[in-house]
């Protein structure tokens, strides 16, 4: 079988990891087919280049009017931007999703205005979404498990990044969809770099979920951005160190820098070298990083700051990615 940019996960016989070419870059954007009964779409990309998702499902023998299950990270626009066209494709087809990004499907404008204001001039790499009927969507029970047709689902919480961000555990390949709770991976350099955007990173809580990972200690793991890779607990010790590390650094810029403009400019022009996509991509990775963080020492710095609260706004600003 002739899989165009698509490869089966490694270690497993039924899971497929897509190259969605999302902002014209090779290996950004995963889009993940579990080919069972029904087959299970794990995220589902911006939307642009959503024809290679409905070529990768018919490849796989998934007709038009099947059933499908999309289980959704979370509603950031790079994981769901896609899913109401797909529904649109496939009458068969229903979403899951955490109960806080249900509404954000149902009526997509504060996503996409989030979103317009964390990504600047990258929105043209983004399609508007398309609102989705409640009907077709089904809230996720958050740290419980769901049959799926043939499919044993654990949904696991993993706030640090979005608030309603979740994973995904698959019993029966010992494979953990992390979205974006653990960072994002390059093949090509096998290594993972912080993915902090505004408008609701929080450090503690993601610190909390990569140990949340390591508890679970799956074989493997599927990133949003992008691939798999073996599990090893060195990987994600040492993503916790980075992602302290990486906020301690805007914090020491901030105190240095004249402004928080100042700020971001240090980081975009300070990317370490050789590239991880395309230098376009670089530099927009490294502003909304670091707006993110920005954003977050700032919610830290308030006086009503808490670890067991929630961001002021949480339940309506969305961002990316
Ligand atoms: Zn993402």
């Amino acid at each position: 079988m002739n899989l165009d940019n698509m490869s089966v996960v490694t270690e497993t016989a039924d899971v497929y990891c897509l190259d969605t070419g999302m902002f014209d870059v090779d290996s950004y954007g995963s889009v993940y087919i579990i080919d069972r009964e029904p087959a299970l779409v794990v995220d589902t990309g911006t939307g642009q280049n959503i024809d290679r998702v409905y070529e990768a499902l018919s490849q796989l023998g998934v007709e038009r009017d099947d059933e499908i299950a999309v289980l959704l990270t979370h509603v950031h626009l790079d994981h769901a931007g896609g899913a109401g066209r797909l529904l649109q494709q496939y009458p068969g087809a229903c979403v899951y999703v955490h109960e806080q990004g249900y509404e954000h499907l149902v009526t997509p404008e504060t996503l996409v205005a989030g979103t317009k204001a964390a990504v600047g001039d990258q929105w043209r790499y983004y399609t508007p979404p398309i609102s989705i009927d409640p009907a077709r969507l089904r809230v996720l029970p958050v740290g419980e498990s769901v049959q799926i047709g043939e499919s044993t689902i654990e949904v696991i919480a993993a706030p640090g990044h979005a608030p309603h961000q979740l994973m995904f555990y698959d019993v029966a390949t010992d494979i953990l969809f992390t979205g974006d709770a653990f960072g994002i991976y390059t093949p090509s350099q096998d290594r993972i770099r912080e993915t902090t955007p505004p408008a609701q990173f929080d450090l503690e809580r993601n610190l909390t979920d990569v140990r949340r990972i390591e508890t679970i200690e799956p074989t493997r793991v599927c990133f949003g951005h992008f691939g798999s890779t073996t599990f090893v607990h060195t990987q994600a010790e040492s993503y916790r160190r980075q992602l302290i590390e990486w906020v301690e650094a805007v914090r020491q810029q901030r105190a240095a820098q004249a402004d928080d403009e100042a700020v971001i400019q240090h980081f975009v022009s300070t990317i370490d070298s050789p590239y991880r996509w395309t230098a376009e991509r670089d530099r927009a990775e490294a502003r909304i990083n670091t707006k993110g963080v920005l954003g977050y020492l700032d919610w830290k710095q308030s006086p009503n700051w808490d670890n067991s609260t929630v961001q002021p706004g949480e339940e309506n600003s969305m961002s990316d990615t």
